[in-house]
């Protein structure tokens, strides 16, 4: 990265001002198919800024999010921005902008997986919500209709678990690598498994008239005696890859390099996760396959350490193990990009 470039993401960083005050970040090439507005992109203490991320064909309003640890104050937050601006939403009552994008615009739910920084914004904007489907695989709807929406720790908002049921959500279970259309949207998505820790998470393609988006919830890196899911991910998306229908990739470097081995808690570095990224490129039959490949980074861990901020170091390890090209951004909350 060259160095101003640093030091204006350094300053911005301190200032703690926003990527853009509506602008969306975009990109040399070919026309964006999606918009993506990053809700929430941190982990750990960073409540209000939790993983979710909008994503919506661009020119309809039909969106879905990817993950929900914060919702409501992500949107409001993006609205306060004008980062709402360009849905197409039909104002039609008193509600907000950012209340009509909740209500009308956000379709479904792709949830990845139970932790409660990727479920608790869903929590407490549900009393608010409309009625909507959330989709994941199995074992994740079941530990949220036993364990979340269950009348004791939430009001049981699905459609399955203890009764009485509010059944505002439907659950509804997909099966691995087999694709599926969103109730009442053009949007095709497909799950895949992610090891994480001791639970499963979950990798979701998004696609709309032939282009993709991918993205990956909390994962760690592939065990040589383990299932090797992320191997499994890069084989089934390379053809995708190599056609250029999918640049553009979200998945998380949580902690830095610098972080043991035995302090991931089923999480990324920047060196796994870009060793991960080589494997792809020799999946796809070369490093050049995935050359300007944009991957933007999530889930960085934010802690109540004094010193530097995690994600300009985190972007640092990224950029000095960057020899396949990769295009990384690192998420800021409220900011939109056009893919
Ligand atoms: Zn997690």
């Amino acid at each position: 990265m060259p160095l101003h470039h640093l030091k204006t993401l350094r300053t911005r960083l301190q200032k703690n001002q926003p990527a853009s005050q509506g602008t969306p970040v975009t990109f040399a090439g070919a026309c964006p198919t999606f918009e993506v507005i990053a809700l929430g992109v941190r982990s750990g203490v960073a409540d209000g800024n939790l993983s979710s991320y909008l994503i919506r064909p661009l020119g309809t309003n039909e969106a879905v999010l990817c993950d929900a640890g914060t919702l409501g104050n992500g949107l409001k937050r993006a609205e306060a921005k004008g980062v709402l601006n360009d849905i197409p939403i039909m104002p039609n009552s008193a509600l907000s902008r950012a209340g009509h994008v909740l209500k009308q615009t956000v379709r479904a739910y792709l949830i990845s997986h139970s932790h409660l920084d990727h479920v608790a914004g869903l929590v407490f904007t549900s009393p608010e919500d409309t009625a909507k489907p959330l989709y994941a695989l199995s074992q994740t709807n079941a530990i949220l209709a036993e364990h979340l929406f269950n009348n004791r720790v939430w009001g049981a908002m699905g459609d399955k678990g203890p009764e009485p049921r509010i059944g505002k959500y439907s659950y509804h279970n997909m099966e691995p690598g087999q694709a599926q259309i969103v109730q009442g949207t053009g949007l095709t998505i497909t799950a895949w498994p992610l090891s994480h820790a001791s639970t499963t998470s979950t990798a979701f393609l998004i696609q709309h008239e032939g282009q993709a988006i991918l993205y990956l919830g909390d994962t760690q890196a592939d065990q040589a005696d383990g299932p090797r899911n992320l191997h499994k991910l890069w084989e089934a998306i390379a053809p995708l890859v190599q056609n250029n229908t999918l640049n553009t990739i979200i998945m998380g470097a949580t902690y830095p390099d610098s972080q043991p081995d035995d302090a991931l808690c089923g999480q990324l570095r920047p060196k796994d996760l870009l060793a991960s990224l080589r494997e792809l490129g020799h999946i796809c039959g070369g490093r050049h396959h995935i050359r300007g490949l944009r991957v933007i980074i999530t889930h960085v861990k934010e802690t109540f350490h004094d010193g530097e901020c995690p994600t300009q170091q985190i972007y640092r390890d990224l950029q000095e193990g960057n020899d396949i090209g990769i295009h990384f951004l690192m998420a800021e909350q409220s900011a939109r990009y056009l893919v």
